[in-house]
């Protein structure tokens, strides 16, 4: 038997990880100003469908000035560097442009081509907003798993959290080093997920490990 010359260059990625970095792949051809992201849905272990954002097909792009409400906010954030954009919450809502989110669009192209994402795994470069949210959960997704933290308004924060909740498999952030937690349900619960030790949300977000 050949002796693995290191076993770090031998071993599989989990499929968490293979699956995020392939949504991190697919968020490199967003068109926005804003964040880019990249989501995929995964069915039966296999990707039925993949999505980035950026304005509906047929209009302007965003990266081109397409959508305004984007070019307003890059314009705001440049003049107020990073202070006030986050003082007035830029981007704290992301739902109020004509750019289509990656999380809307992965799930609307399965729509457009008639493939099924009922019980899917949707894997997003970030944490849906609260509109991707209730979508994924109305089209039957059973589990998200993100790699970047965001914050709803916490005027929204309570519905926010029962949505998540309401994810059969939980919603599950992906932390690079390769361990995965999750911010729904099961609070108070540990797992073990790909060999991982699980670590459990509460309350606001904070975790407890
Ligand atoms: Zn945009
Ligand atoms: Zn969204």
């Amino acid at each position: 038997m050949r002796k693995a010359a290191n076993h770090k260059e031998n071993e599989l990625p989990s499929f968490d990880r293979y699956y995020i970095e392939l949504a991190e792949a697919v968020s490199r051809r967003a068109n926005c100003l804003g964040k880019k992201v990249g989501a995929i849905v995964v069915v039966g272990n296999r990707i039925v469908s993949t999505g980035y954002n950026g304005v509906p097909e047929g209009m302007t792009n965003c990266m081109d000035g397409g959508c305004k409400v984007c070019y307003e906010k890059k314009k705001a954030r440049e003049k107020n560097k990073q202070d006030n954009a986050k003082k007035n919450g830029s981007g704290k809502s992301y739902d109020d442009c004509i750019c289509v989110h990656a999380e809307q669009n992965v799930m609307m192209t399965a729509a457009r081509f008639g493939i099924s994402i009922e019980s899917g795994v949707l894997y997003t470069t970030f944490q849906p907003c609260f509109g991707c949210a209730k979508q994924m959960l109305q089209a039957k997704i059973q589990k998200i798993v993100f790699q970047k933290d965001f914050i709803p308004p916490s005027e929204l924060w309570d519905e926010y959290q029962e949505i998540q909740d309401k994810f059969p498999g939980g919603v599950w952030k992906f932390e690079n080093g390769g361990s995965i937690e999750m911010l729904s349900k099961k609070r108070g619960a540990i797992e073990h997920v790909s060999g991982q030790t699980l670590v459990v949300v509460k309350g606001n977000g904070a975790a407890v490990r």
